[in-house]
């Protein structure tokens, strides 16, 4: 595939369920993928992007961020503590919120700085053991712990497990946000992204699609 293929798709996925063309948008994730497929992507018009690890991030953005204007950039990874401040000025966006400690130290960073990037709280509804991710049951507990520590929490994000279907997800999900107020979702990778938009994602995530395979060797 590419970028125009899966564009035209999720374009297509919102038609079919008669939802607005803008209603869901298409976050590049660039992680692992070589620089000059990147600038491709870039130089073709896209400007939002998804990586998963700060360091990865750290490494590349700065400098494509004075190459071309207007890159919006979206942390999609798990987030140490440790690395809070760099990833504050790094992303616009985190759809990794995940547990208390992490909430709490956004929220002292945050104060310090006067504004505060778009917030996911990732919810492991395939309650995997591996993975990060409040378990369904507790998220509404912490999404208003969350909201007492005055992070604006705007939506959720969800990894489906590999082998379930994943519509089961995205409706739990959906049924997560919606019971809480939260409007955006953040949910469909490159295997499932035109059944996410039609379940009524807000954020796409799709990497090897537009990219090609990751090389990890
Ligand atoms: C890598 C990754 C993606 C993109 O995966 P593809 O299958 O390549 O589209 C999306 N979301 C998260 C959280 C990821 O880590």
């Amino acid at each position: 595939m590419s970028l125009d293929n899966v564009t035209s798709k999720l374009a297509a996925a919102l038609e079919e369920s008669d939802r607005a063309n803008d209603s869901a948008r298409l976050i590049a994730v660039s992680k692992v993928q070589p620089i000059e497929r990147v600038i491709s992507v870039l130089e073709s018009g896209h400007r939002l992007f998804g990586e998963n690890r700060v360091q990865e991030a750290a490494g590349k953005w700065p400098e494509l961020r004075e190459r071309f204007s207007g890159v919006e950039l979206h942390l999609l990874g798990p987030l140490q503590s440790n690395k809070v401040n760099q990833a504050l000025d790094l992303f616009d966006a985190i759809h990794s919120l995940d547990r208390e400690s992490l909430a709490k130290k956004l929220a002292g960073a945050v104060q310090g700085k006067g504004d505060c990037p778009k917030l996911f709280v990732q919810v492991n509804t395939g309650e995997e053991p591996q993975k990060s991710g409040v378990l369904p049951d507790d998220a509404d507990q912490f999404i208003a712990e969350c909201r007492a520590m005055d992070l604006p929490v705007s939506g959720l994000m969800v990894i489906p497990p590999v082998d379930e279907n994943p519509s089961l997800h995205f409706a739990l999900l959906a049924q997560i946000a919606e019971r809480n107020g939260l409007t955006d979702l953040s949910m469909g990778m490159s295997s499932d992204f035109e059944l996410a938009a039609r379940m009524g994602a807000t954020h796409v995530r799709v990497g090897s699609a537009i990219f090609g395979e990751r090389d990890y060797s």
